[in-house]
């Protein structure tokens, strides 16, 4: 409307010329040192011009002002030299004008808002009919209450409302983790911007309804309703938010303007799996126990509870959540009418704020201020669409368990159960491993098949020499179906003999000649291996056993004829790994679920005849598997890199280039090794790399300098390899990608639910690479092979990983980290119980408790703290100080 400037200039100095706190500077006192006092002006005019805006090329009239207000926005006050409100008045239109008031936080607060507006609606409808001022004079100033809070805390309320406080504080509680896009800087950034939305008022009257049915009020109903949310999003049960309170206890302060408002830490315990009505009644009673000792101002709160420094994040809560009430503020003001001008928000104080303002519009006004340094607009966007389904969700079931609340977006479910799975590929069901391999051998006899230093053998060479193995494994007696370890230095031979076991109709147990004599003996003890296979220099270093031992080099019986025919469903191999309670497990692999893997990796990353494989990895870890036999199953050559070779980048660097190779399979550390060394990498290298997490900067240097870099996971489990991602782009995530031919991966919440993208949960793998679980551990397979209630088929099972992963909205899956004590060092399986029970028995030692540093580089150190007999701690005590340090 026509706006009456001379009214407005006289209206907005009549605000300043009744509240003190608006001509306030804040100078440094004479009585302390860096103590500031405030210091009122007698007078202090506003300049209010009516400036024209200038609205340069391509630019519309809207973004031209809000150029210029964000301008004035950014520039600093000064807080001795003042003054801390500003005032902009742009003319856009004659009938159309964008008034700007900025004030310093040490002046002002969302109530003072309210109030400022209301004061100058009254004082210009007055003003602008030639009344004067229809406020009543204020009785106090906000100097005046200032001393009294400083006083009344002083005088003892101080310390009886930190006692609550302290007491609800013992120890020092997580901080809430949210899953963000980015790694969290080391210190905390304020760069922020803000999503907005609308809960509409169909919504808002039934969340009333709602909380009025227990005496609960529409901010308690939003504010559990936010804390279950983060408490999905997280996986923790103990949420603090923090809540702005106007702090105006006494009605004199009402109608002041100043800095009143006040943080409350709300924590709750969400345990339990109570309902949302359960919750929402321990959130009032969080609630109204924290409004009652609500005078302590946050800053003494959080000198008193003293937390861990850590400049990453706000002390004692990451969100805050506001409610603010503005129904009764009405919006014009005279003939003119008042709308807000909303700029878009470039500060973030916290993780994420959620603002909810009610009476801008019907419903509620949304906003969610998040950090850009941590999250992506779209990872926001999503957050608020599932609060809105949580909303709806919790109005139409309130008794529903928290953790049973909806979450999923429309045809969400769908996506993430079928249409991501939706991996079905034919591949030979009735084949076996040595059976592709045979194939091989008629289309190609004379064509190399494998090379070791200066040895080759062709394909029809490496069958006969394979059968040769098997021959005599019946001549000694052994029985198809049964278990045969397998422990060779680096060669030709290993490769020979471990097919020729597979041909013999029995399982390879491998066996690294490295292995401590103790885990080989246990290995033997528990798998009950029907044979060794070995060569005559390794017998020293093998423990006794009572199964017979055959070495290759030594010339033994054998006995032709043909071999016996099996099913995939026969055993190809058992791998151990490392056990929590103090010892290794053998997974069991039948052949079906390999083929499955070779398949699928022939085709994505992809491997033909024309291709060469290097083969470092040690037998002992089962993606060896996938460097033997999947060149020998599609034609091409294998390449198999000696002892010497695998921890030698130079040696490497040789074979590389001088064996002409186009696929190498390693670990990230083998990488690294590869990289830090003189290596120039090589344009037609497709790099395969798995076994633990690829980190991004490593992943950004091996892409730079091979053909294509894949991110290969996977489980020995659920054989080899489940998911793959090819990294091209140095900027994207270092993925884990989507699932192999014929595998379902879901992600899930300790309760079992499908986790909707964006909320991290446990992997769960199910399909055709799901193996038949640990050798004689039924317990122990039964509580990780679990049924697969997605798949709709009777009776199949999926393997609960224990790695925590997010899907993300593009179907892309992300490792984020291990659940338990699981780790990996240059590419072992570790789980660090194991370590400590092992510990636990030596007779000098009470507990030890063992944990994994990080030293960055791909470098993990392993250390363990020890209580010695005499000592009286106990392992979780110690775990638990640890934990703290
Ligand atoms: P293993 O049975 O030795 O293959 O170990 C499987 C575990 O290694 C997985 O459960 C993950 O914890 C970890 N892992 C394997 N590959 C990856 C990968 N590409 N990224 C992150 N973790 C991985
Ligand atoms: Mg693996």
């Amino acid at each position: 409307g026509e706006l009456d400037v001379d009214a407005l200039r006289q209206a907005l100095n009549e605000i300043v010329r009744r509240h003190e706190v608006l001509r306030t500077t804040l100078v440094e006192g004479e009585s302390k040192e860096g103590i500031p006092v405030q210091l009122v002006a007698e007078q202090l005019e506003l300049e209010v011009l009516l400036e024209e805006l200038v609205v340069v090329d391509g630019e519309d009239t809207a973004s031209a002002a809000r150029r210029v207000l964000e301008a004035a926005g950014a520039e600093p006050f000064d807080l001795a030299l003042g003054p801390l409100i500003r005032v902009r008045l742009l003319h856009l239109a004659s009938d159309d004008h964008v008034l700007l008031v900025i004030m310093h936080h040490a002046i002002s607060d969302g109530w003072s808002l309210e109030l400022f507006l209301k004061e100058m609606r009254e004082l210009y409808a007055a003003f602008r009919h030639g009344k004067s001022s229809p406020l009543a004079p204020l009785p106090v100033q906000y100097g005046d209450y200032a001393r009294w809070q400083r006083d009344w805390l002083e005088a003892g309320e101080l310390e009886r409302q930190l006692e609550y406080w302290l007491d609800k504080f013992p120890v020092e509680l997580p901080a809430l983790d949210m899953p963000t896009d980015r790694a969290r800087p080391a210190v905390q950034g304020y760069r922020g911007a803000a999503v907005r939305f609308e809960i509409s008022a169909e919504l808002v009257a039934s969340l009333e309804r709602l909380g009025g049915t227990q005496g609960a009020t529409l901010f308690m109903v939003l504010l559990t309703a936010y804390k279950v949310l983060l408490s999905r999003y997280t996986g923790q049960e103990s949420v603090s938010v923090g809540t702005p309170i106007a702090n105006r206890g006494q009605v004199q302060l009402e109608p002041l303007l100043g800095f009143f408002v006040n943080t409350l830490v709300m924590n709750t315990d969400l345990s339990g799996q109570p309902s949302f009505e359960a919750a929402l009644q321990r959130v009032q009673e969080t609630c109204l126990g924290a409004y009652s000792h609500q005078d302590i101002p946050f800053e003494r709160l959080v000198e008193a509870i003293n937390p861990t420094r850590d400049p990453s994040r706000t002390p004692l809560f990451q969100t805050l959540f506001s409610y603010q009430d503005m129904s009764s503020v009405s919006l014009d003001m005279d003939e003119v009418a008042l709308t807000p001008f909303e700029l878009p928000g470039t500060v973030s104080r916290t993780d994420m704020t959620l603002w909810l303002t009610r009476g801008l519009q019907s419903g509620l006004h949304g906003l969610l201020e998040y950090s850009t340094d941590l999250f992506d607009a779209q990872t926001i966007e999503g957050f608020i669409e599932r609060f809105q389904v949580l909303l709806e969700g919790i109005v139409a079931a309130p008794k529903t368990a928290i953790g049973k609340l909806p979450l999923l977006l429309v045809n969400e479910r769908e996506q993430l159960v079928q249409e991501w799975n939706d991996t079905a590929a034919d591949y030979p069901r009735e084949l076996r491993i040595h059976d592709l391999i045979a194939a091989q051998v008629k289309r190609t006899p004379d064509g190399i098949a494998l090379e070791f230093e200066d040895e080759r053998l062709s394909y029809a060479e490496l069958d006969e020499r394979a059968n040769e193995v098997a021959y005599r494994l019946r001549g000694l007696g052994i029985e198809p179906a049964t278990l045969v370890a397998v422990c060779l230095e680096r060669s030709a031979d290993m490769v020979v003999a471990l097919l020729g076991v597979l041909k013999a109709g029995c399982a390879y147990l491998p066996l690294d000649p490295d292995f401590p004599s103790q885990r080989l003996s246990f290995i033997f003890e528990d798998a009950n291996v029907s044979c060794l296979l070995t060569e005559s220099s390794l017998r020293e270093r093998l423990p006794e056993t009572r199964a017979p031992l055959l070495a290759l080099d030594e010339a033994g019986e054998i006995e032709p004829g043909p071999l016996v025919s099996g099913t995939p469903n026969d055993l190809a191999y058992v791998i151990y790994t490392s056990g929590s309670t103090g010892q290794p497990k053998g997974v069991q692999v039948p052949h079906g679920t390999v083929v499955n893997l070779l398949m699928s990796m022939a085709e994505e990353p992809g491997f033909t005849a024309e291709d060469t494989m290097l083969a470092v990895t040690t037998p002992a870890f089962d993606i060896s598997v996938l460097e033997m036999f999947l060149p020998l199953m599609v034609g091409g050559r294998l390449v198999v890199a000696s002892s010497d070779d695998v921890s030698s980048a130079e040696r490497l660097q040789d074979l590389l280039s001088g064996k002409g190779i186009s696929v190498m399979q390693a670990t990230p550390s083998t990488w690294r090794m590869l990289m830090d060394s003189s290596w120039r990498g090589g344009a037609h290298l497709k790099a395969l790399c798995g076994g633990e997490a690829l980190p991004q900067e490593l992943a950004t240097r091996v892409a730079q300098s091979v053909g294509s870099l894949w991110n290969l996971y996977g489980p020995t489990e659920t054989t080899i390899w489940s998911s793959v991602y090819r990294f091209a782009l140095p900027t994207d995530p270092v993925y884990i990608g989507r699932p192999i031919a014929n595998t379902q991966l879901y992600v899930l919440d300790s309760n079992g639910e499908l986790c909707p993208f964006g909320v991290p949960g446990e992997l769960y793998i199910g399909g055709d690479g799901v193996t038949r679980g640990y050798l004689n551990r039924p317990e122990l397979t039964a509580e990780r092979f679990v049924a697969d209630r997605f798949s709709g088929i009777e009776g199949t099972r999926m393997y609960r990983t224990g790695d925590l992963v997010c899907y993300r909205d593009n179907g892309m899956l992300e490792y984020l980290q291990r659940l338990d004590d699981q780790v990996k060092v240059r590419g072992y399986r570790i789980e660090l119980g194991e370590i400590e029970s092992v510990l636990g028995t030596h007779e000098a030692v009470n507990s030890a408790v063992v944990v994994a540093h990080e030293m960055g580089a791909g470098d993990t150190r392993l250390v363990a703290y020890i209580v010695p007999e005499s000592g009286e701690m106990d392992a979780s005590t110690l775990r638990e100080h640890l934990r703290v340090q």
